[in-house]
């Protein structure tokens, strides 16, 4: 008989009913340390003050009112975002998809007000993740995606993943007459926290202003101060014309954000794009007092010093277990730990030692923490991760 609940994720036999900052409490009592915060979401960690005092605030005023008016919690948040990035103006969705799905359209309606109604060819990459929807699942296009889900949304070339000079090449042949937009997540999340080179990204902003290409960022899991800076592109230097963010800028509560410049967004108009749910009221004051927390340089430097902290931890972890690890990649507090097993079992083992982390492709452990992770959780986190490393070696 089928569950309840529609059975589409592999699900660990844990429930927990409370959370405090990086902790997570389960039915039976057990504290886990939470090194996955919802896959990136938790960027303050569970049960912030300042946002479960703001959440209530709200619920108590206004929950939500449809977009046919004026919403100026919503206002406030677009012009917070618009002062801290490249980007002149702001849509709010509920989730990273929705966002991915806004962020083709509004690639394509450009190039077509523009008088190329032909370019509508999107260039994305190998390993990639933009969500679930049949728009996001023809972007990424792993067979894992897509199979039994066709006909895709056509349009779509897949790439290898840039890191060389040779990657460029290829993405400069792929770009044709026919082409709209370039997709790619600076840091590969589910892929298995792959970093693009800040001079393969400096290379494909050039290659994009050059031949017209509109170059979209989804920054959903790598955004929101995770790498130490507000938005991971940052790190290199250049910008994107469209970018997509969620996860985090919700601190737990569904909100997801296309961020564009003006030009970008000339297409649309009244009436070409909208949302029920999208830019509510009580999501957009939780979001405005995270983009408030998060955007302050000294909390951005302390997620820098944070993840410097734990990297030399995790490399420490790494010379310890050879047997088990083979090294660390990622930037800030988003990083990955190349495993020898099956990342899912060290997953698992981390359950015994009361330590949860994520699984990714490339054979890759998630380690993606609260980004206020207190220093003596991130020991505690190290302790409980050689534990489970050491159960994993003895039973090998
Ligand atoms: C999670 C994720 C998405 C999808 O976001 P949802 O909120 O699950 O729809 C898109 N892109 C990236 C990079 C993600 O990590």
């Amino acid at each position: 008989m089928i569950p309840s609940v529609l059975p589409t994720y592999n699900r660990a036999p844990i429930a927990f009913v409370k959370g405090e900052g990086s902790w997570l409490i389960a039915e039976d009592g057990r504290r886990y340390l939470d090194l996955g915060a919802g896959i990136a979401v938790n960027a303050l960690g569970h049960a912030h003050p300042a946002l479960v005092q703001t959440l209530t605030d709200q619920a108590r005023k206004l929950w939500h009112v449809s977009n046919i008016y004026t919403i100026p919690e919503q206002e406030r948040l677009a012009r917070l975002l618009t002062e801290v990035s490249f980007a002149d103006t702001v849509f709010f969705t509920n989730s990273g998809t929705e966002a991915a799905e806004l962020a083709i359209k509004m690639a394509r309606k450009f190039h077509h007000e523009a008088g190329q109604p032909e370019r509508t060819g999107i260039v994305a990459f190998e390993g990639a993740f933009h969500g679930r929807s049949t728009g996001a699942i023809a972007a990424a296009g792993s067979e894992k995606m897509v199979k039994g889900f066709g006909p895709l949304m056509p349009g779509f070339t897949h790439l290898k993943w840039p890191a060389s000079d040779a990657d460029h090449a290829a993405i400069r042949a792929a770009i044709t007459d026919r082409t709209c937009a370039v997709i790619l997540e600076p840091i590969q999340g589910e892929g298995g926290i792959r970093v693009v080179p800040d001079q393969c990204l400096k290379g494909l902003r050039d290659l994009c202003g050059e031949t017209g290409t509109l170059l979209i960022f989804d920054e959903v899991q790598c955004g929101m101060g995770r790498t130490g800076r507000l938005f991971a592109h940052e790190w290199a230097g250049i910008t994107p014309d469209i970018m997509m963010v969620a996860k985090g800028i919700g601190g737990g509560f569904p909100l997801g954000a296309v961020l564009a410049t003006e030009r970008a967004a000339s297409g649309m108009t009244a009436g070409t794009h909208g949302s029920t749910y999208g830019g509510n009221p009580l999501g957009c004051a939780v979001g405005a007092k995270v983009v408030e927390i998060l955007s302050d340089p000294a909390f951005l430097a302390e997620v820098a010093r944070k993840g410097a902290l734990m990297r030399q931890g995790l490399e420490s972890l790494v010379a310890r277990h050879p047997q088990m690890f083979d090294s660390v990649r990622g930037e800030g507090l988003m990083l990955g730990l190349k495993c020898k097993p099956a990342p899912a079992e060290v997953v698992k083992a981390g359950y015994s030692a009361g330590v949860l982390t994520v699984a990714a492709a490339d054979n890759v452990l998630r380690l993606l923490p609260a980004l206020n992770i207190p220093d003596a959780d991130i020991a505690e986190a190290l302790t409980r991760l050689d534990k489970a490393a050491a159960t994993l070696v003895k039973a090998a």
